[in-house]
């Protein structure tokens, strides 16, 4: 008997229509890329943290999932140990309990297997291996030179993809991804940037694609015609002189002609422009699907095939859009997926308004890769750590109780929802008139509105949920032990510091001259731009959008802006989230001022002293109007001070138990709800998450088969 169509399936009918791929049929055209997670693996072996983590995508209803890349041959060495390593025997039993996972929930998934070449690390194993590449040439990721390589070692690279995707085919993978694009080995080829070579693998349209089409051709005859393989390639390089779409759309045209692959999936930058690959949220959404669509309306004229994109994609009006107009056949939505696992099934059912929205800050997931960490995220604290946080290990509370949360920013919020999806009953109450606390003003910096996504979406969520919530109630400690609440969690923020304290400068507590009016705060500055005047000198110990994003709200308005920082770069945290590039863009555009390695001495009137932060030698002295400080916040804790001894189960979080980044405070939220934070075992253990042989499927929950 036909199933009535759900909500998303009546509003989404493209999204929610099958695709068959070669010789599989996925169930909709929501797909999750490949991408590094840095679950730890000293061995290379797929563990039950990935295979948690994949699972649990799945169940949440997505169509495709491309496992992260996994090296082909001892040679491919990548940024460290964390990445899996396909070509190894042992590999096949772990990975088979991955596609059994994914399996079980309905998915598929497909190996993409990888040769890191030029992109990789000399050292990043025990030993120390030549990195290869087309021609001799320094690489962008890590500074070191990698070799040309000679035709015997380019025979060995493409017998060593068939093997690993023998591998993966015996593991009961859908197929194979090959990774020709983002500036590893094979990309390399394909790029007159960094394919310098004079033979046959070089010079040419029909040279440059020699090499990748070699190596699909052995991955082809090792794993016949039934199985899907699949090439990702860079649409467009993103650098100067690079290659964009117009070279790129040719040169995978001759690739699909030879009728070796099942399909196309479609990406951009290389390591020279690594923030394309991963856009931040200053990247324009949808920015790379015209050329994807060129590139299908081209491809169809030989094939047919399908064709992947992504490209900050986030809408799904625009994903059904894309897949209804035949602009791509599948819709990659990779950060949605880590942000929300059940982005799929509420779409698919109706419950869009309990979406997780993704806020494209990199912050808890590239970032922490960035930094040799496993990735998370800062909307889903459970990303990355599914088997302590994921869906099925939020139990109903065993005694449901009344709580009062008092304070409604990030931390508050996810509390009170948790504890709400728990069984409790919840009263937020909040000071303001709005719900969102500090990233309300976040929400104001220059494209960064996505920062709003996180109060909206929590709003929404707690309202159908049934959690009470007060704005406008300040409350006093008289009022918290007045309203009896069985538990209290004060959320109640943070006051931002003006004392122009740097941790570099520790011995000085206040620098003379910050108590002046003309002295404020970022919130300040922000909550009333009236008391900024013309000429603006901003004091930078934060390093990321905090200051640089304040100044160029300034500059936006037509201040003048010096931005005077204690670090060695302008902004330096922003490498990490891969938003430097971009911002810098904008703000030298703009006008900024800037002097790196300084602090202030003191402030008098409209004059402020600057000193060298290494010499300790007076520098520049500057002019201005209003000076900002960007140092930093403290507690606000004075009313859980207040309520000590008066009031049980007592706990304060967020920024009122101390000021941290956003995703510390949202996992704090988490623990609080939970009811977690005083747990002797809340803290997950170094590799407790990344062994081999857990239950996942009575855990999950999975069907039985
Ligand atoms: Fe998106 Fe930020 Fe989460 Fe990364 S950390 S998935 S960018 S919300």
């Amino acid at each position: 008997m036909t199933q009535p169509k759900t909500p998303g399936e009546l509003r989404y009918p493209s999204i929610f229509s099958p695709l068959k791929i070669g010789n599989i049929t996925v169930r909709n055209r929501l797909m999750q890329t490949a991408h590094a997670k840095g679950f730890a693996s000293a061995e290379g072996l797929t563990n039950d943290r990935d295979i948690h983590y994949q699972a649990e995508r799945a169940k949440g209803g997505i169509g495709l999932i491309v496992t992260g890349a996994r090296h082909t041959h001892p040679a491919s060495t990548g940024p460290n140990r964390s990445l899996a390593r396909g070509n190894r025997q042992e590999m096949i039993e772990r990975d088979a309990e991955m596609v059994n996972a994914v399996h079980a929930f309905g998915a598929r998934i497909i190996a993409q297997l990888i040769h890191f070449g030029p992109q990789g690390r000399s050292g990043a194993l025990d030993d120390y291996r030549v990195q290869w590449g087309p021609s001799t040439m320094k690489s962008p990721a890590y500074n070191e030179w990698a070799k040309e390589m000679t035709k015997a070692e380019m025979d060995e690279v493409s017998e060593h993809f068939a093997l690993t995707a023998l591998n993966a085919k015996a593991a009961g993978f859908d197929g194979v991804e090959l990774h020709y694009s983002h500036g590893y080995l094979h990309q390399q080829f394909l790029s007159f940037v960094y394919n310098k070579r004079t033979d046959e693998y070089g010079g040419s349209l029909d040279n440059i694609v020699r090499f990748p089409i070699e190596t699909m051709q052995r991955v082809r005859d090792a794993v016949g015609p039934d199985f899907v393989v699949g090439i990702r390639v860079s649409l467009d390089e993103c650098t100067v002189d690079g290659m964009h779409a117009d070279t790129a759309i040719q040169m995978t045209r001759k690739m699909v002609e030879t009728g070796l692959i099942d399909y196309v999936s479609a990406t951009a930058g290389t390591y020279a422009a690594h923030a394309d690959q991963i856009p931040p949220g200053d990247y324009p959404e949808n920015w790379l699907v015209d050329d994807g669509a060129r590139l299908r309306a081209s491809l169809r004229e030989v094939s047919d095939i399908p064709v992947f994109i992504v490209g900050h994609i986030v809408d799904p009006e625009k994903a059904e859009a894309l897949v209804a107009s035949g602009a791509t056949d599948m819709v990659a939505m990779t950060r949605t997926q880590i942000a929300d696992p059940e982005f799929c099934n509420k779409l698919r059912e109706g419950r869009e308004d309990e979406i997780n929205h993704c806020i494209r800050c990199n912050q808890a997931c590239i970032a922490r890769l960035m930094a040799g960490n496993a990735i998370s995220c800062v909307v889903n604290p459970a990303a990355g750590r599914e088997q302590r946080f994921g869906l099925h290990t939020l139990k109903p509370a065993e005694t449901p109780g009344n709580w009062l949360v008092v304070g409604g920013g990030p931390a508050g919020m996810k509390a009170a929802l948790t504890l709400r999806q728990r069984g409790h009953l919840v009263t937020l109450v909040e000071k303001d008139d709005r719900l969102g606390g500090l990233l309300n003003l976040a929400a104001r910096l220059p494209r960064r509105h996505k920062f709003g996504f996180i109060p909206r979406d929590l709003e929404r969520q707690l309202r159908k949920a049934g959690v009470e919530i007060r704005l406008n109630c300040a409350m006093s400690a008289d009022d918290v032990v007045a309203f009896g609440a069985d538990g209290v969690l004060l959320a109640t923020g943070s006051t931002p510091l003006k004392t122009a304290f740097t941790s570099t400068r520790p011995a000085v507590d206040r620098v003379p001259g910050t108590e002046q009016d003309n002295v404020l705060s970022v919130v300040e500055a922000l909550e009333d731009p009236a008391r900024v005047g013309k000429r603006v000198v901003l004091f930078d110990e934060d390093g990321g959008r905090y200051a640089l994003g304040t100044a160029e709200y300034l500059l936006d308005r037509g201040h003048q802006v010096h931005l005077v920082s204690r670090f060695i770069a302008l902004a330096p945290n922003l490498a990490l989230t891969l938003d430097l590039p971009v911002n810098y863009q904008h703000v030298f555009r703009k006008g900024l001022q800037y002097t790196l390695n300084s602090w202030v001495r003191s402030i008098d009137g409209k004059r402020a002293q600057l000193l060298n932060l290494f010499t300790d030698e007076n520098g520049e002295s500057l002019e201005a109007d209003t000076f900002i400080i960007a140092a930093g916040h403290s507690p606000h804790d004075a009313l859980y001070r207040a309520l000590q001894g008066r009031v049980q189960n007592l706990h304060c979080i967020g920024d009122a138990r101390l000021p941290r980044p956003l995703q510390d405070t949202l996992y704090e939220g988490m623990l609080a709800g939970r009811e977690l934070l005083d747990d002797p075992n809340r803290f997950i253990e170094q590799g407790e998450l990344e062994g081999f042989g857990a239950d996942w499927r009575t855990a999950m929950g999975a069907p039985v088969g």
